[in-house]
């Protein structure tokens, strides 16, 4: 049985030339990259090559830019180091972060009680309400932190992060957002002054996994609490993955290269999907929104079933579709996440999140759609 992959959003491709890359990283040359013998300096200057290569793709300075192991290492240090070093009092963020975020502001709430937490107002696609962050920006003269996801990972929708960071400036506020879905197929405007702090990760984006982006703008003063060897600038201790590092690289300037092909491709089969479904059962509905102007790789489906999701994902992948529940990143749970829970206990159908690569076909997005409906009573 031919299989389909459709959770691109989980972990994608790696690309070929980001595998050739960094092979020689894992035979040839193993050195650590701090040391200081010749094979130490190829190792080295093959991380700053990456560097290089990351900053041209998001179009900022290669000093901006940082390497750790994943997103939610990335995403942890800035609202933790945000606390601890730049004397951050109150953090606004919104209730549809990933748990990565969401978790690390709750811990923040729990180490530190004097910290403030609200919670910016969402409309019913998801984004948030920019009067209402305005009000809460406006509220008080505390040093604060704002943390917006960019184009949310289950539902698709995108945040107005150039508005934000617009709001954040006049404010005085930092920025951060966790660009994990967006990344390399948007522009996040890094080079406006607008975001303080953004994130990204390699195996979203055509890397292995193992290394992701951490991007601080110039000047900012942000102190890591990982302590150990000068790695990183002295930001980010341990040895680096150097052969991961040299694979985020190459998939950056690759990334960069196709970014309106790829959009093209992923917007054609997203229309290819929502029409076909839809011609099966007109009344289909999706979380967040349909609409072209969401993540053009991702679909958030609510499905009319009263199979239990774990049952109903067991049953897509007998069929050969391979899909997830909402956030694929709770470790194999095959529990909804928080945020399409909520929207499911109003209806009792299950969501699944389906997520395209460019290099999906159009006969796979096809085949996908009749194991859907087959599946289901339309
Ligand atoms: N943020 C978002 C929006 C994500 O989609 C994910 C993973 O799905 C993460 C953070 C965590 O990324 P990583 O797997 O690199 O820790």
């Amino acid at each position: 049985m031919q299989r389909i992959y459709l959770d691109h959003a989980a972990s994608t491709i790696v690309e070929k030339p980001a595998i050739e890359a960094m092979l020689a990283f894992l035979s040839d040359n193993f050195a650590n990259p701090s040391a200081l013998h010749t094979e130490g300096r190829k190792a080295k200057a093959a991380i700053e090559t990456a560097r290089k290569q990351t900053a041209y793709s998001l179009n900022c300075n290669s000093s901006e830019i940082y390497f750790c192991a994943s997103a939610t290492e990335a995403n942890n240090t800035v609202i933790k180091s945000a606390v601890h070093s730049l004397g951050v009092q109150t953090i606004i963020s919104s209730r549809l972060e990933h748990p990565c975020v969401e978790n690390s502001i709750l811990w923040v709430k729990k180490t530190f009680p004097n910290i403030q937490i609200a919670y910016v107002d969402s409309n019913e696609s998801g984004q948030i309400d920019l009067s209402h962050l305005e009000k809460l920006l406006a509220a008080d003269d505390s040093k604060k932190l704002v943390s917006i996801i960019h184009g949310h990972n289950e539902l698709g929708f995108i945040n107005p992060i150039a508005q934000i960071g617009e709001l954040c400036k006049r404010y005085k506020a930092y920025f951060h957002t966790d660009a994990v879905q967006t990344a390399l197929r948007f522009d996040l405007g890094l080079d406006t002054g607008r975001i303080h702090f953004a994130v990204a990760s390699g195996h979203k984006l055509g890397a292995v996994k193992g290394a992701a982006i951490l991007f601080v703008s110039r000047n900012i003063g942000l102190k890591s609490f990982i302590h150990g060897g000068g790695q990183e600038r002295g930001f980010r201790a341990g040895t680096e993955n150097v052969a991961a590092i040299v694979s985020l690289g190459k998939a950056c300037e690759l990334a960069i290269l196709e970014k309106e092909s790829r959009k093209e491709k992923l917007i054609q089969l997203k229309t290819i999907f929502l029409s076909e479904l839809k011609a099966k059962n007109p009344q289909l509905q999706f979380n967040g929104s349909d609409a072209l102007d969401t993540l053009p790789h991702i679909v958030s489906l609510r499905l009319p079933t009263r199979l239990a999701l774990g049952s109903l994902l067991f049953k897509l992948d007998l069929a050969g579709l391979s899909v997830s529940a909402g956030a694929a990143c709770s470790a194999g749970a095959v529990l909804a996440s928080a945020v399409t829970r909520f929207l499911d206990m109003e209806t009792g159908w299950q969501t699944i999140r389906i997520s395209f690569s460019p290099h999906n076909q159009t006969e796979e997005i096809r085949a996908a759609v009749a194991i859907i409906a087959n599946l289901l009573t339309f």
